[in-house]
C-alpha cells in the first residue's frame, strides 16, 4: 500500500501544504522540532483518528486554531481499486470529529478506521516494553482492534461494562446490583482473553526470531499471562473461567470497591529466554535490547496487518534506530527491506540515518513544519 497524497490543513505546526509522495517512499530530514514527528502521526491519524503519541486531540490543532483538517489518498495493487481517499478533521470548539471515506461518513468510526495499514516505528516504542503492563495490552488492543473482525466492539463493550459494575461497587450498590453485570462482562472478556491469546500464540515464534535475528545472540520471547487461569482457549471455557473468577472475587471486590479479574489486568510477558528465571526484558534488559523488543514488537505487528488485511502496511519510521549499535541497526534494516512493508515514508534528524532501500529513496527536508523536496 502507499500514500500518494496528503492534504494537511493546521494539524500542529504543519500549516497548510499539499504533498504527492512516491510509490517507494521518501527520506525525510530535519533538524529536531521541525515536525518530522508530527508529520508521521498526521498520516497514522488517518488509520486511527486518534494520535499514535497519545495526545488528545485538541492538542493536535494548530497552537490557537480551532480546526485541523488532514486528507489522504491511499493505493494498494491488490484491492481491486484505484485509490481510497480518507479526510478526518477536529474541531476544538465543537470537540467534533469529522471522518469521510470516498466521500461519505461512516456512521461509527469504527467502520473508518484500518482503510490506510501503516506501522509507525518511533522513538516512544520502547515505552511498550518499558512501561508497566497497561502500555502493552494498548499494544495488543490497538493491533487487534485494526486486525481482528469484533475486537474492537468487544473492547467497547467491556470497558463500558466493566466502568458501570466499578460504579456499582463504588456506590456500596448490593451484591445483586454488581451481580447484574458479571454475564455481560464474562462474555466480552472471553472474547478480548481468546482473541489475545491467540494472537500471541500466533506470533510468539515470529517475535523470538525476531529478537534473536536484531540481537544476534541471546532471544526472548512474550506471553499472554492472565491472572485469571485457562488451560484450555476455546471461547465457551474462557467465557466459564471468567464468570466463575467473578464470582470467586466478589466479596473482595466489594471490599476493595473495583473487579479484582479479569482482560484489564492482563500482561503480554515479555521475557528473555530460559522463562521466568532469566527476568522480564523491562527489570533486566538494556536500552538497547529493550528497544530490539519494541521493534520486535512492530515487526510482527506489520506480519499480522499482512496477513490479515492483505496489504503490505506502508511503514513509518520515525528516528527509530536511536539508541541501536551499528550491527544491530543493520539487521533491523535487513528485515525491514525485506517486502514486509509497502511504501516507507521515514524521518531522521541526521542524513546519515536514512539508509534504507539500499539508500535509493528521495530525500526531502522540512524546515518550521513544511516540507520541502
Ligand atoms: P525531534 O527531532 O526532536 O523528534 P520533530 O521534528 O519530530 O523533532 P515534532 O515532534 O514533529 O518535532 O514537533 C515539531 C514542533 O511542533 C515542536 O516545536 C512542537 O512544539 C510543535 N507543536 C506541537 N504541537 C503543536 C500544535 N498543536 N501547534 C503548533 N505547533 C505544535
Ligand atoms: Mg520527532
Amino acid at each position: 500500500m502507499h500514500l500518494s497524497g496528503l492534504k494537511l490543513r493546521l494539524f500542529r505546526n504543519l500549516g497548510v501544504q499539499e504533498l504527492s509522495f512516491p510509490e517507494e517512499g521518501i527520506a525525510i530530514v530535519g533538524a529536531n522540532a521541525q515536525g518530522k514527528s508530527n508529520l508521521l502521526e498526521a498520516i497514522y491519524y488517518l488509520e486511527i483518528f486518534k494520535s499514535f503519541r497519545g495526545s488528545k486531540l485538541q492538542n493536535l490543532v494548530a497552537f490557537g486554531e480551532d480546526v485541523f483538517r488532514i486528507e489522504g489518498t491511499v493505493e494498494s495493487r491488490n484491492n481491486g481499486k484505484l485509490a481510497t481517499q480518507i479526510t478526518a478533521a477536529y474541531e476544538t470548539s465543537t470537540r467534533r470529529r469529522r471522518i469521510t471515506i470516498d466521500g461519505s461518513e461512516p456512521t461509527r468510526v469504527i467502520d473508518a478506521i484500518g482503510h490506510l495499514a501503516a506501522v509507525v516505528f518511533s522513538p516512544a516504542d520502547v515505552g511498550i516494553v518499558d512501561a508497566g503492563p497497561s502500555a502493552r495490552r494498548r499494544y495488543l488492543d490497538v493491533l487487534l482492534s485494526l486486525n481482528r473482525e469484533g475486537y474492537l466492539e468487544s473492547l467497547q463493550i467491556y470497558k463500558h461494562v466493566l466502568a458501570q459494575r466499578n460504579a456499582a461497587l463504588r456506590s456500596n450498590a448490593d451484591m445483586i446490583a454488581v451481580r447484574a453485570w458479571d454475564d455481560s462482562l464474562a462474555l466480552s472478556a472471553s472474547k478480548i482473553m481468546t482473541a489475545r491469546a491467540e494472537w500471541v500464540a500466533e506470533r510468539s515464534e515470529d517475535f523470538h526470531k525476531y529478537y534473536e535475528l536484531i540481537s544476534g545472540k541471546i532471544s526472548a520471547s512474550m506471553s499472554y499471562v492472565s491472572k485469571i487461569s485457562i488451560e484450555d482457549w476455546n471461547p465457551e471455557q474462557v467465557y466459564a473461567k471468567c464468570l466463575s473468577a467473578l464470582e470467586d472475587s466478589w466479596s473482595r471486590d466489594i471490599f476493595r470497591r473495583n473487579t479484582s479479574q479479569g482482560p484489564h489486568l492482563d500482561e503480554l510477558l515479555l521475557a528473555f529466554d530460559g522463562g521466568q528465571a532469566l527476568g522480564e526484558i523491562r527489570e533486566i534488559g538494556s536500552g538497547g535490547q529493550r528497544r530490539t523488543a519494541a521493534l520486535a514488537l512492530r515487526l510482527i505487528e506489520g506480519d499480522t496487518i499482512q496477513d490479515s488485511r492483505g496489504v503490505q502496511p506502508i511503514l513509518l519510521l520515525d528516528d527509530a534506530f536511536v539508541e541501536l549499535d551499528d550491527s544491530r541497526r543493520e539487521r533491523v534494516l535487513l528485515l525491514m527491506d525485506q517486502d514486509r512493508f509497502g511504501q516507507v515514508i521515514m524521518t531522521a534528524p541526521k542524513e546519515s540515518d536514512v539508509q534504507i532501500h539500499g539508500n535509493k529513496l528521495c530525500k526531502w527536508g522540512i524546515k518550521e513544519g513544511i516540507v520541502y523536496a
